[in-house]
Order: C-alpha cells, then sequence, then structure tokens
C-alpha cells in the first residue's frame, strides 16, 4: 500500500513537472513573434496587406530592414 501511493505521487509530480515544462516552451515559443502584424500597401500592385511580409495578391516580399 504504501509503495503504490508513493508509485502515484512520483507519476503526480512528474505530470505536473512536465505541464510546467510545456507551459514555459509555450511562453518562449510564440507562434506570432515573428509574424508582421501591421498592414503595409504593396509597392508592386498596391494592395493592402493585413499580415505577414508577403503580398498575397502578387507575392512581393516585404523588404525587413526598413
Ligand atoms: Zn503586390
Amino acid at each position: 500500500m504504501g509503495f503504490s501511493l508513493l508509485l502515484i505521487s512520483v507519476i503526480i509530480s512528474f505530470i505536473i513537472i512536465i505541464a510546467i515544462l510545456v507551459s514555459v516552451q509555450k511562453l518562449n515559443d510564440d507562434p506570432y513573434e515573428d509574424l508582421q502584424m501591421d498592414e503595409w500597401t504593396c509597392p508592386e500592385c498596391e494592395f493592402l496587406v493585413q499580415a505577414g511580409n508577403e503580398c498575397i495578391y502578387c507575392g512581393y516580399k516585404k523588404k525587413l530592414n526598413d
């Protein structure tokens, strides 16, 4: 009885540690970090691009160091 209780405690502790590690990793690895969210007008076709660095209309790639 004592051993299985210890085993359950170890498993629960392990799950909690995994959950903390996963949440910390999610905070550090933000999927929206690289995504450009400000609007810009394509110089090639004057299409207003809502998000991203590439014009979805003509495929023009915006220069990052402007
Ligand atoms: Zn364009």
